[in-house]
Parts: C-alpha cells; structure tokens; sequence
C-alpha cells in the first residue's frame, strides 16, 4: 500500500483516527505509515498525531514487532563475516543523567573478544546522549558507512555511531518528533525503537539498561519491567537473545554530568577506577552479556571478566584504538589515554568559569535529585532545544560529595562548570534544593541494579 495524502480507507488520516479509536494497525498500514516518513510524503502534523494516537492507545507485541521490522527496513542492514556469528552483542540504555556506561563497555567488550557495532542516540528530554558526549573529544565522527562500520569492528572490534540516511533514518525521524510532542514515554514507541537500531547490527544478544525513578522516563519499577518485557517479547521474535537490566535513576550516575566531563570519568573508569556505582554497573551489564552469549559460564564470571579488561589496560587500548578509527588525531587519542586526569585538562573543552555550592546545614546525603540538575544544565547550555542545535561540551557538574556520605554545614557539594559570569540566583536555589539531607546515620548506597529480566531461552 503507497501512503497516500487523500482522506479515505488506507489514507494517513484514517489510520491515525483508527489508532486514535483504540483499533489494532494492520501490517500493511505500519508499513505504509513507515514509508510514508521514509519518503517525506506524511507531514509532520500528521506524524505528530499518530505518535500521539500510539502512547494514548498502545500497541500490542504484534504491532509493535511490525513497527520495529519497518522502521530497520527503512535503511541498510549491516553486514558481517560469517564468522562473527555469536560473537555480535550490544548494550543499550533508556536514557539517564550522568550515564557514559557505553563509553566503557563497547571498548571493554571489543576487549573480551565481542563484536560491538553500536548504534547509539543523542540527548532525548533532559537525559544526555552517548554521542553528544564522544563529539566533545575533537575530531570524534559518529557518522560512518557501513562499510567503515565493517572496518572498525575488524580492526577494533567495536565502533559507536549515529543513526544516519543509511541506518534506520525512520527512527531518526520519529525520535525527533517524539522528543517535542511529549511522546517519549511510550512503551511500543521505545521499543521499536531501541529494536530496530539492534535488529539492523544483527546481533546475537542485547542488554537494555531500562532506567526507573525521578530522572528516568518511567518513575517506577512495575512500568520499567513492563517496558522491559516488550522490550525481551518483542527480541525474541527478531531472533534476538535480549536481557533487560532494571536500574535506579534519581541521583545521577557517577560524580561527573555534562558532555567533557563524562569522558574524563569514562577514562579513569577505563583506566581502572572511577566511582563505584559507574564501575559496578558497567561490570555487571558486561558480565551479564558475556554470560548470555556464552563467552562465560557464569554471571559472575563474566563480571570478572569485564573488570579485568578495565583494570589491564586492554579496554583503554580499545578505546584509543576506536578514537583514531572515528577521526580522533593519533596524538590526542594518545594523550588522552595515557596521562593522569591532571595532564588530560585543557584537550578536552573546559568551561571558564566555575562555581562552588556549599551544604546548606549538617546531615547524611540521602539522595541528590538528578532531575533537577540535569535541567539547570540544559538552561545552561548543556542540552538542545530543537532537533541539530548546537550544544556547549564543556558546561556541566561534578558532584564532590557521595550518596550516604555525612557532610558538616558549608561543605562545598557541588562545581558547576559553566559559560559565566555567574550562576542566577534561581539556578542556586534550584541546585541547593536538589541536595537531599537526613538526620540518618551514614550509610553504604545500594547497587543501582535492581533485577535482571532474561530472555525466554534462559529461563526455567
Ligand atoms: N533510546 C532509544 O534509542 N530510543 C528511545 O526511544 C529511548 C531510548
């Protein structure tokens, strides 16, 4: 069926009325909706308000399996080897603050013998984008052939790129519209399109880090793990072996937020250290892959696995290795993976001002609100407005306190690096407020991974 402009059975207008009265689409109108965005013949109001028709409505798994396969269909599919069959896995992530997990794990995948080929995505709402944080080290390229695709995993091993005019350019579009039509929160739109950027990398098994609580897009578990089933339901029927990890987002993950300085945390973390929340995460959903892909026979195995890889230096080689193949000069990858946090200032963007907030009163750090600073950044230049605006990489925040920890009064708590010359008092309020405070002992934070949903070929 050829999308159509006219009004009638089959036309734009009467799907989304359709869609809109709660009926099931059929394949053939999914796929002509699909075309219709691909071919630019379906105006923008009218993708609008079929986004709006599918989070209103829902759609079942059937549905939303055709959505995924026509949104991959839209581009190329990549192309492997066969020789890389089973070896192709991949992590995804539904958005959170502070969260440069991928950074680490493709590089420390390609590490343990993986084939990583990730199709990763740029700040959505107020969460940051895996790409935007790559694009603050000079000369990055996240956009690359799937020829050059090839190349990078048969020299590196892993590569992350964007989505382009030859890779699910659907998905591109929807994911543009969704982001201001207040469309993101939608169990079958995510889906789809998470899925379809995997089904297009031919992988064996995916990992979906499915983010629950304040400064995710779904506040609570039980909704987390009914996306997290679709998410397992609906790979099982492209034939891919999919694992939802369920993880907390109301404090952000790690000490640092903000494009520059997330690849500086990445870097300690692939060097061995970094926070321990950001470490422990980035194991576990690597050890959880190395195990549902039989490279390890057991979870703890393969989270051993995946932490050897950091703390010997062969992820970091990795990650050099992908910065040169992606346009990086061979002297700044160099230098940046090779000197000490001090000796890395000034190659990557560095805010020039920076201020320092003080803890208001004494107590324990119950929590720190992620929501909150994540949107003061974004005012301050950290996030997009409109889908290709520029974003600034060297504003952000470090956090100099940790979750559970007892501060006195005046405890500096918080740097803001940002444009200058100072802070407005709103923005000072709206921090401070975000700083959580008991009367509680101290106490040691609980692993952000809360439950492990495995797909139908490991349970039982
Ligand atoms: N990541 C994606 O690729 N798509 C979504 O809808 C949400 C997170």
């Amino acid at each position: 069926m050829a999308a159509t402009q006219q009004t009638g059975p089959g036309s734009i207008p009467e799907m989304i009325k359709k869609k809109r009265d709660g009926a099931r689409l059929e394949e053939a109108e999914i796929r002509s909706f699909v075309q219709g965005l691909t071919e630019g013949t379906v105006q923008e109001a009218q993708i609008g308000a079929m986004l709006m028709a599918i989070r209103l409505q829902g759609m079942d798994l059937g549905e939303t399996e055709t959505l995924t396969r026509a949104l991959a269909e839209s581009g190329q599919h990549l192309q492997w080897p066969e020789a890389w069959g089973g070896l192709l896995v991949d992590k995804h992530s539904t958005g959170g603050v502070g969260d440069k997990v991928s950074l680490v794990l493709a590089p420390a995948l390609a590490a343990c013998g993986c084939k990583v080929p990730m199709i990763s995505g740029r700040g959505l709402g107020h969460t940051g984008g895996t790409l935007d944080k790559l694009e603050a080290i000079p000369g990055f390229s996240v956009v690359q052939s799937p020829e050059q695709i090839q190349e990078l995993l048969e020299h590196v091993g892993c590569c992350i790129v964007g989505q382009s005019q030859e890779l699910v350019p659907a998905d591109g579009i929807l994911y543009a519209i969704r982001d201001v039509t207040a469309t993101v929160d939608s169990l079958p739109l995510i889906t789809a399109s998470i899925l379809s950027k995997k089904a297009v990398e031919r992988l064996s098994t995916l990992v979906v880090d499915v983010k629950f609580g304040e400064a995710a897009i779904f506040p609570n578990q039980e909704r987390a793990r009914e996306l997290a089933q679709a998410l397992v339901g609906v790979g099982a029927r492209l034939g891919i072996r999919v694992a939802a990890a369920l993880t907390t987002m109301d404090s952000p993950l790690g000490h640092c937020v903000g494009h520059g300085l997330e690849v500086e945390e990445a870097l300690q973390c692939l060097e061995g250290g970094g926070p321990t929340d950001l470490r422990d995460l980035i194991t576990q959903l690597g050890g959880s892959l190395l195990w549902l892909n039989g490279q390890a026979a057991t979870l703890t195995q393969g989270v051993a696995q995946l932490g050897a890889m950091l703390d010997n230096g062969s992820a970091l080689g990795r990650f050099q290795a992908m910065l040169e193949a992606q346009g990086v000069a061979s002297d700044l990858a160099q230098a940046l993976c090779s000197g000490s946090p001090a000796q890395r200032q000034g190659l990557l963007p560095t805010a020039p001002f920076k201020e320092e907030l003080r803890a208001a009163s004494e107590g324990t750090v119950q929590m720190i609100q992620a929501l909150p600073l994540a949107q003061v950044l974004h005012e301050l230049g950290a996030g997009r407005n409109r889908a290709g605006e520029p974003l600034h990489h060297d504003v952000g925040l470090e956090l100099l306190v940790s979750i559970g920890q007892r501060l006195s009064a005046g405890t500096p708590w918080i740097r803001v690096h940002h444009k200058g010359p100072s802070l407005s008092p709103r923005h000072h309020q709206k921090l401070q407020e975000a700083l959580k405070l008991s009367d509680g002992a101290p106490f040691m934070p609980d692993p952000c991974l809360r439950e492990l949903i495995l797909p139908p070929s490991m349970k039982g």
